[in-house]
């Protein structure tokens, strides 16, 4: 087989022959395109509809599928774009629910006056939510398991800290508790202060130890800070007494009582009623004389009484 090229542009010519071997595979290349083509488009037609081929109204029905596919396609994506747009929020929410849970960490360090650097909130591991772009379609999905993991350890740590921070709280809460502060009583006046005064029984001038509340017999006597009872009944001068040991070297007395309500080794809480108020011993009437003893030495109480608890 001989096959000649004529150029348009010059007129030449170029001849080329083809063996049995090419001759045959051109031929099928030139014979076989279309008839692969038209089968490959029957295949497709055919499971569109029917076996008509190529009618303008198969054509119609291609053109339909292939919309019906875009849209598919363009759903799917959607769908796709919006549930990482939801799983974005989601993990920017957590992010920002533990950036309050920091704040809040801060603050109570701040209020518990612990040392700086005891707790650290203000330090936030590399984190930094993953920007995303819906309308960019070259957009790369985060690696939300490790930005969770993350979030999870962040959380995980944050628990403990506070955890902690609640157990030294608790354990201030104590401490105040501890704290000297109030009046003996909760209802009543002050008839006597701390220090030189006249004497009630003898009129001499005398040292009075401790500052009197007077009020209405029977009423409560409370204990000012919390401690444990080391005296409960009478003792000489002090009629019925109720003296309780606070820690730290702090005692308190409450004296001239009309029944005491607790017992030697009660812990008592801090304004829990301990007496009842009354006359017994050397008393003029109703009235609690409280004593405030630091390191064995009575002080004068009326600073413990006015400052504030802490
Ligand atoms: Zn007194």
């Amino acid at each position: 087989m001989k096959i000649i090229v004529v150029s348009k542009r010059h007129g030449n010519t170029r001849s080329f022959t083809l063996g049995g071997w090419t001759r045959a595979l051109l031929s099928a290349c030139i014979v076989g395109i279309p008839v692969g083509a038209a089968t490959i488009a029957g295949i497709h037609l055919s499971s569109l509809k029917g076996s008509d081929l190529l009618t303008p109204e198969s054509t119609q029905a291609w053109v339909e599928a292939l919309d019906g596919q875009q849209v598919e396609i363009e759903q799917a994506k959607l769908e796709a774009e919006q549930k990482l747009a939801a799983l974005t929020l989601r993990v920017a929410e957590l992010q920002a629910r533990l950036v309050r849970l920091d704040a809040l960490g801060e603050r109570l360090t701040t209020m518990a006056k612990l040392d700086n650097g005891e707790f650290d909130f203000s330090t936030v591991p590399a984190l930094g939510g993953p920007e995303m772009s819906v309308d960019d379609d070259n957009y790369t999905a985060p690696d939300f398991h490790q930005v969770l993991e993350q979030l999870g350890d962040q959380i995980d740590d944050r628990q403990q800290q506070l955890g902690t921070l609640e157990a030294l709280l608790a354990k201030r809460k104590l401490q105040n508790d501890v704290f000297i502060a109030g009046r003996p009583v909760k209802k009543g006046w002050m008839s006597s202060r701390y220090g030189r005064r006249s004497d009630p029984f003898t009129g001499r001038i005398a040292w009075h130890d401790g500052v009197d509340f007077a009020g209405k017999d029977g009423s409560d006597i409370i204990a000012v800070a919390s401690g444990v009872v080391t005296w409960s009944g009478k003792r000489h001068g002090y009629g019925i007494l109720i003296e309780i040991n606070h820690g730290n070297g702090f005692v308190t007395r409450y004296g001239h009582s009309k029944e005491a309500l607790v017992q030697v080794g009660d812990v008592v809480k801090k304004g829990q009623i301990v007496a009842l108020m009354g006359s017994s011993g050397r008393s003029t009437g109703p009235h609690v004389h409280f004593e405030v003893y630091k390191n064995g030495r009575t002080v004068d109480p009326s600073s413990y009484i006015h400052r504030a608890s802490r």
